[in-house]
C-alpha cells in the first residue's frame, strides 16, 4: 500500500517515528503523468532504499508559459496504481500552499548553466526548478534523490546546488528512457496529435545522427519543426524542438 502524505509536517513525524527512524529514504520527485521513464527512476529507488518516497507536484513557478502550465498532463488515478504497483510505500502530493506559503519570495538562483540552453528559452524556468527541488529535498530528508538524464541540464544543476549548499543527499542520474521508436519519453508526448507524435521521432533520429548541429538544424527546420537550439556542450549534444504547441528536449551522449 502506497501512503499519502500531504504536509511536510505529516511526513516529518512520520520520518522519525520508532518504525522509520533508521531507514535509508529515497525520494524521486515527479510532476505526474507518470510513464516507464519515471518508473525506471522509480524502481531503482525501491530497490536501493529501505523507504521509498515519490513526490507529485505539479509546479507552477516553472512554467514559463502559462498555456503550458494549464494544458500540462494528470492522471493522477493512473499514476497512483503504478505507485502501488511499483511498491512505492510513500507519495508526498502536496498542494501549493504547502510549498510556497512564502509566495516565492525566497528563491533559487543559478548565474551560469541556468542561463543557457532550456533557460535561454524560458526564463526563470530554472529558478522555478531549483526552488521546488530545494523545498521537497528539505522536506523528504532523503538520503539518495533520482534525476533522469533526459533532463540533462536540470539534473547538472540540481546536483550543483545540492554541493553549493551542503546538502546531506546524493543525487543519482538515470539513463533515458526511450519509446521503440527512440523517441524520448516525456509526459508531453500525451499532448501531440497522431501525425506529430510519428514525425516527432524524427527529432531523437536526427540528434543521435553523426551529423553536425547547424545541418541538424536545418534539417529540422525544413521539416517544419521550431528549433530553439542544437548545440553541443562537453561531449554532449543537446536539442530543444517545437512541435505544433508542444516543446520536446532531448540530449545524448556524443
Ligand atoms: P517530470 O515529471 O517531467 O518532472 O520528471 C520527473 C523525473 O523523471 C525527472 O528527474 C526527469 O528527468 C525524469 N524523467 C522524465 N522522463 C524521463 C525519461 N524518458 N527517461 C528517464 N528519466 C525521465
Amino acid at each position: 500500500m502506497t501512503e499519502i502524505i500531504k504536509t511536510a509536517s505529516e511526513w516529518k513525524q512520520l520520518k522519525k517515528s520508532d518504525a522509520h527512524k533508521e531507514k535509508k529514504i529515497g525520494f524521486v520527485p515527479t510532476m505526474g503523468a507518470l510513464h516507464a521513464g519515471h518508473s525506471s527512476l522509480i524502481e531503482k529507488c525501491v530497490k536501493e532504499n529501505d523507504l521509498s518516497v515519490v513526490s507529485i507536484f505539479v509546479n507552477p513557478i516553472q512554467f514559463n508559459d502559462p498555456k503550458d502550465l494549464l494544458n500540462y498532463p494528470r492522471t493522477f488515478e493512473k499514476d497512483f496504481r503504478m505507485l502501488e504497483d511499483l511498491k512505492v510505500d510513500f507519495l508526498f502530493y502536496p498542494d501549493y500552499k504547502e510549498i510556497y506559503s512564502d509566495n516565492f519570495k525566497y528563491r533559487v538562483i543559478e548565474n551560469e548553466l541556468s542561463k543557457i540552453l532550456c533557460g535561454e528559452y524560458r526564463p526563470g524556468h530554472f529558478d522555478g526548478v531549483l526552488t521546488v527541488v530545494l523545498k521537497l529535498l528539505n522536506i523528504i530528508r532523503a538520503d539518495r534523490a533520482y534525476f533522469g538524464e533526459k533532463d540533462y541540464q536540470q539534473y547538472k544543476l540540481i546536483d550543483g546546488m545540492c554541493r553549493a549548499f551542503f546538502l546531506d543527499v546524493e543525487i543519482i542520474p538515470c539513463p533515458t528512457v526511450r519509446e521503440d521508436d527512440g523517441l524520448a519519453m516525456s509526459s508531453r508526448n500525451l499532448l501531440l496529435k497522431s501525425e506529430e507524435r510519428e514525425h516527432a521521432v524524427k527529432f531523437s533520429k536526427l540528434l543521435q545522427s553523426n551529423k553536425l548541429p547547424q545541418q541538424i538544424k536545418a534539417e529540422l527546420e525544413n521539416l517544419g519543426f521550431k528549433v530553439d537550439y542544437i548545440e553541443e556542450i562537453d561531449g554532449r549534444r543537446f536539442g530543444a524542438v517545437h512541435l505544433g504547441k508542444v516543446r520536446l528536449i532531448d540530449n545524448v551522449k556524443i
